[in-house]
């Protein structure tokens, strides 16, 4: 209750821009991940790893725009791109070089040939799927249970729900994620368990007995929205093997792990080859785009106009002028040693404090992704998550991080993100204030 005190105390400029926003900006915010309890934090400015609120606290941001800005905010190379783009205008709705450049490139790094631009991870996520029903000519969508991946119908399913609504192991439950999703939209999509590959075949086969062989399976091959869940071994090697013998799309929904996890995210990573990736986040340096990739066959449904996939801002110039700036100028391959340099000082840094005030919980990390998780037993699943996270202690170290300065997503359970803008001194902050909170905790 006192660090709720503090930081309620510390954000009095937040509160009072609330009050006014709510009038006509419902809740205050332009998105409900913006909202905390009990007003949102509105932000003024950010440089590099800082950002400061309208209270003019600083923090050392591990936030990071939902895991979008590793270029860091206001990355000049990034400000050189918009301001050599913006004096020849904005927006054509017509095709534009950098294009061109940025599917090259997303090629190379992905090794997967064909690509299309969007505007939102949620718009990249949507167009796969749909891609992936004209090529297979099937309505089923297989997912992992709660999984996010955007805010349109065929996704809204089976997310962040309590434990005792998740269902039986083998068949979890097909369950809408708020209002406005309809029914039989929410039967389409299947949920299936992270880690657990034999179940995956079974459900396949079984849909298949019943006439709705799934068209496609969309994952994470690492899940970034219950702090960090990697797959154990085999696992992806598995789900692509059962995937491509039952002739099932497999979508790799690198919003979050694309070019955060390697230069060519979970797919270099893990080394395992998808059908289809999806991409947002990271890929704009802060600027809102998406693209959809796919291999010469499913692509194909594209090409030929079998499947329509189009967007009036889609490959907007100026996103693809950051794009290609953060490609080809900022997310080089010693940004991504730094990152990984970064990544082992933070997650060795407090799993040191985790054993020696032996908390019950793990650090755990990949790439520029990472988080300590509060749980007793590893987490491997949605349940597993839902039945051993400790949910206080977890709360508290967000509020525990804000009150000192370092900056984390208010949904609590979302991973830090770092970008080629901090340092060793923000890695050593973040673990010091970790440390402190062990101490208390402890006591
Ligand atoms: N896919 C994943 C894995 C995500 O984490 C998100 C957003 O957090 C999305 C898709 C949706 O992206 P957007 O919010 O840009 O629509």
């Amino acid at each position: 209750a006192s660090e709720e005190a503090r930081l309620d105390a510390s954000t009095q400029a937040s509160k009072a821009m609330y009050e006014k926003a709510r009038t006509h900006l419902v809740n205050g915010v332009a998105s409900a991940y913006q909202l905390r309890d009990p007003w949102p934090i509105y932000i003024d400015r950010g440089r590099g790893a800082t950002i400061i609120d309208v209270d003019q606290n600083e923090y050392i941001d591990f936030h990071n725009g939902y895991g979008s800005m590793i270029q860091g905010h206001a990355n000049p190379i990034i400000g050189e791109a918009v301001a050599a783009r913006y004096p020849l205008g904005t927006h054509f709705g017509m095709a534009t070089e950098d294009s061109a450049v940025v599917a090259g490139l997303l090629a190379e790094r992905w090794g997967i040939p064909r690509w299309r631009f969007v505007n939102s991870g949620s718009e990249a996520t949507m167009n796969a799927i749909r891609i992936a029903r004209g090529y297979t000519g099937r309505d089923t969508v297989m997912k992992i249970f709660g999984s996010y991946h955007g805010h349109h119908d065929t996704v809204m399913v089976s997310i962040g729900e309590d434990y005792d609504r998740i269902g039986p192991r083998e068949h979890p439950a097909s369950l809408a994620y708020g209002g406005g999703v309809p029914q039989a939209t929410v039967d389409m999509t299947i949920p299936v368990h992270f880690n657990d590959a034999e179940n995956l075949e079974r459900r396949i086969v079984e849909l298949d007995g019943e006439g709705r062989k799934p068209a496609c399976l969309i994952m994470e091959a690492a899940m970034m929205n219950l702090g960090v869940v990697l797959p154990e071994p085999g696992y992806l090697e598995a789900v692509r093997e059962i995937t491509a013998r039952h002739g099932v799309v497999l979508i790799f929904d690198e919003v979050k792990t694309g070019l955060t996890l390697a230069a060519g995210g979970a797919t270099e990573r893990f080394g395992v080859m998808p059908d289809m990736v999806t991409l947002a986040k990271t890929l704009g340096g802060g600027l809102p785009t998406g693209a959809v990739g796919g291999s010469e066959e499913v692509m194909s449904v594209v090409e030929d106009h079998t499947v329509n996939q189009v967007g009036t801002y889609s490959g907007n110039p100026l996103a693809m002028a950051t794009a290609r700036a953060s490609l080809e100028k900022v997310l080089t391959p010693e940004a991504y040693q730094h990152l990984e340099h970064l990544e082992d000082r933070i997650v060795t840094g407090c799993q040191e404090v985790i054993d020696s005030y032996g908390l019950p919980g793990y650090a755990i990390g990949a790439g520029a992704k990472g988080c300590v998780t509060f749980s007793p037993r590893k987490v491997i699943d949605y349940p597993t998550y839902k039945q051993y996270q400790d949910r206080p202690v977890t709360q508290l170290a967000w509020l525990w991080n804000m009150n000192r300065g370092i900056y984390m997503t208010p949904g609590r359970e979302e991973e830090w993100t770092l970008s080629v803008t901090h340092t060793d001194a923000d890695m050593d902050r973040y673990v010091s204030a970790f440390a402190e909170l062990a101490a208390a905790i402890t006591n």
